[in-house]
């Protein structure tokens, strides 16, 4: 497959509002030792795209923004040891293959992403699947296998559980046999995450959540919280924990949390984890092990995806997709169709 000079990408030259984001006409990525390029045919939006537009992380501009992707091989790593590495084989990619996986840069007509995160799709999933599947999915995953391993009859708080990864961690966790509790912002969002596995959902515009967990936990707390939400809802979690457990601080969607003082622990003897998937699937054998298993749980209807809407490849549809996703108007996955 010949790749063009040029090619369209939505990228930032200043961090700001949604008003930063352009549409430009970039440098195509070019064959290198250890990245497949990849035709991008959808690219996931995700929460951490709003980060790096806004400066929440920093990082060096011009950036083209997009975490996640799926589309088909159009050119494969050239180096040698790559190519003859047991995990490469085990992959057995081809120019051509669809492919889905995670990779800085996806909101392209190209993509040049590191070979160990992509993933061939089985010929069942469609290539739309596999962006709204691979970012939140994998991080769904290693959490509830890593960071704490959840297990039968565990109560579990999915804060934001109509989100992207929350109406995962709905879907696995229930599928894990624990008692699912979540936090949603309104009625309908209550109803979807309900339909997702969450045995009880809490509203949090209506209710008392720390009150709602201590009566369905009775009185004892959660094993377990997911948090994406962050900043307001960080001082809670210490209310709504059980002795022992571990609070999972995995976002920032309200804000960053503040530091702490470690004898805040104390009190449960509380465990805390800040994780992110890159460091989860840093090696080969991590990220098939996680890949595996996501494409296994497609496959048995374990994890399905509801889609929020499908913006178009246009600096205005990113826009809205994130001026959307920050609003808290949005359930489950945003994706843009590049092709
Ligand atoms: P979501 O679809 O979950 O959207 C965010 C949700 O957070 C909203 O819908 C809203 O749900 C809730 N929320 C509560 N308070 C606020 C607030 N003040 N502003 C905005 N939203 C708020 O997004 P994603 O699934 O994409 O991501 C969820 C979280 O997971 C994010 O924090 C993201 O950064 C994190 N993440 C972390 C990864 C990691 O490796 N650590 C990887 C992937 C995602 P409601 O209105 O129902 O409360």
């Amino acid at each position: 497959m010949s790749l063009p000079k040029t090619m369209k990408a939505i990228q930032i030259e200043k961090t700001g509002g949604p008003e930063v984001l352009q549409l430009s006409e970039v440098s195509s990525p070019t064959p290198s030792a250890d990245k497949i390029i990849i035709k991008v045919e959808w690219a996931g939006v995700n929460y951490i795209d709003t980060y790096k537009r806004a400066g929440v992380y920093t990082l060096p501009l011009p950036l083209v923004l997009g975490e996640e992707f799926s589309g088909t091989i159009a050119a494969l790593p050239t180096s040698d040891s790559v190519l003859k590495s047991e995990q490469y084989a085990l992959r057995g990619f081809q120019v051509g293959d669809r492919v889905a996986g995670t990779a800085s840069g996806s909101f392209a007509e190209y993509v040049a992403a590191p070979w160990d995160k992509c993933w061939k799709l089985p010929p069942h999933v469609a290539t739309e699947t596999g962006a709204l599947s691979v970012l939140q999915g994998l991080t769904a995953l290693t959490m509830i296998r890593e960071t704490y391993p959840v297990k039968r009859g565990d109560y579990v708080l999915v804060h934001a559980a109509a989100g992207g990864v929350g109406l995962l961690l709905c879907q696995a966790c229930s599928y894990l046999g624990a008692h699912v509790i979540g936090t949603v912002s309104t009625p309908a969002k209550a109803e979807l995450a309900k339909q997702n596995g969450a045995e009880d959902v809490i509203i949090s515009k209506e209710q008392n959540v720390t009150e709602e967990v201590k009566k369905l936990t009775g009185g004892q707390g959660c094993h377990v919280i997911f948090d994406g939400i962050g900043k307001d809802t960080w001082e809670d979690d210490f209310e709504m924990i059980r002795r022992k457990g571990t609070i999972i601080t995995y976002g920032n969607a309200s804000g960053v949390v503040p530091p702490f003082a470690p004898l805040k622990l104390a009190g449960k003897n509380v465990k805390v984890a800040r994780p992110t998937l890159t460091n989860y699937i840093a090696t080969p054998e991590e990220s098939a092990e996680y890949f595996e298993w996501l494409f296994q749980l497609i496959d048995k209807g374990v994890l399905k995806f509801h889609v929020h809407e499908k913006y178009p490849f246009t600096a205005d549809g990113l826009r809205k997709a994130q001026t959307d996703i920050t609003s808290r108007g949005t359930t489950g996955k945003l994706v843009i169709q590049v092709a």
